[in-house]
């Protein structure tokens, strides 16, 4: 599943094939992707105007338009965007392309989605999913207070806090469990129970994930399952202490640890 190093290189690439390109023709063949408008709204928003700009937040893109216009882009489960001659048949899962020319050039940009769980969205202004974003870590930076102040605010786990668009934009599944193995954090800790230096070892973690994919160019969604140093590993060794990888599930999602060398805080304040 695309996580932000995968967005973030969708959107260098868009930003290439797009910036400054005129849309001749585009079109929406899935109204399941831009509910609760009209497919043809994907047209209405693109076709005769420039990209002027593409920009990124946690895991939503935006093509910013001459007209003030926005699309909204959200990869889902199994989006991506690729670009094309305009004669080219369409792709396999395709479900939106964009016709442009951009100086001088023709070409045509498609995305494609075999879930179908990504979104286009169509706007004038900011749309609510991409106003409520916390803190995006490129974007942004990471700020060791914010993020220690906005898990301090919570009981939650820490892996399910960071997996919330709202403390940090863009981490996900194999995010959040690099970089608590990293971090050398139990994913299990509540977060009003981590000390200062956890926030701080968190903080780099989140930050050194994130660049490993980028510096590998492949994303967390396209790469081996074997390049990570926990996420998919269950059963195998540490890569630090050689203790077998447990896994549990928390919010819904499959966690791998190491339960010897990944510490668990526990609550500093009894709720009940
Ligand atoms: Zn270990």
């Amino acid at each position: 599943m695309p996580e932000l190093p995968d967005v973030e290189l969708a959107r260098r690439s868009l930003r290439r094939w797009l910036l400054g390109a005129e849309v001749h023709a585009a079109v929406c063949s899935d109204a399941r992707l831009t509910d609760p408008a009209p497919a043809r709204l994907f047209a209405r928003t693109l076709v005769g105007k420039t990209v002027t700009g593409i920009s990124r937040r946690g895991k939503w893109l935006r093509l910013e338009l001459d007209d003030g216009g926005r699309m909204f882009s959200h990869l889902g489960m199994t989006g991506g965007w690729a670009r094309l001659a305009v004669e080219a048949p369409p792709l396999r899962f395709e479900r939106a392309r964009i016709d442009v020319v951009r100086r001088g050039r023709s070409s045509s940009v498609r995305y494609v989605d075999a879930r179908r769980f990504g979104r286009l969205i169509g706007a004038h202004e900011d749309i609510a999913d991409w106003s409520a974003l916390g803190p995006d870590p490129l974007v942004d930076g990471i700020d060791v207070q914010g993020l220690s102040r906005a898990l301090a605010k919570r009981r939650r786990a820490v892996k399910e806090l960071l997996m919330d668009q709202r403390v940090v934009a863009g981490v996900g599944n194999i995010l959040a469990t690099e970089a608590l193995w990293m971090a050398r954090l139990d994913p299990r800790s509540p977060g009003n129970a981590l000390l200062p230096g956890d926030v701080r070892a968190l903080a780099t973690a989140l930050g050194r994930a994130i660049a490993r994919e980028l510096a590998e160019g492949r994303g967390c969604g396209s790469a081996e399952p074997g390049s990570f140093f926990v996420y998919g590993r269950a059963g195998e060794p540490c890569p630090r202490c050689a203790t077998r990888l447990s896994s549990l599930v928390l919010g819904g999602r499959t966690s791998v640890f190491c339960a010897h060398c990944q510490v668990r805080r526990r609550a500093r304040y009894t709720s009940r």
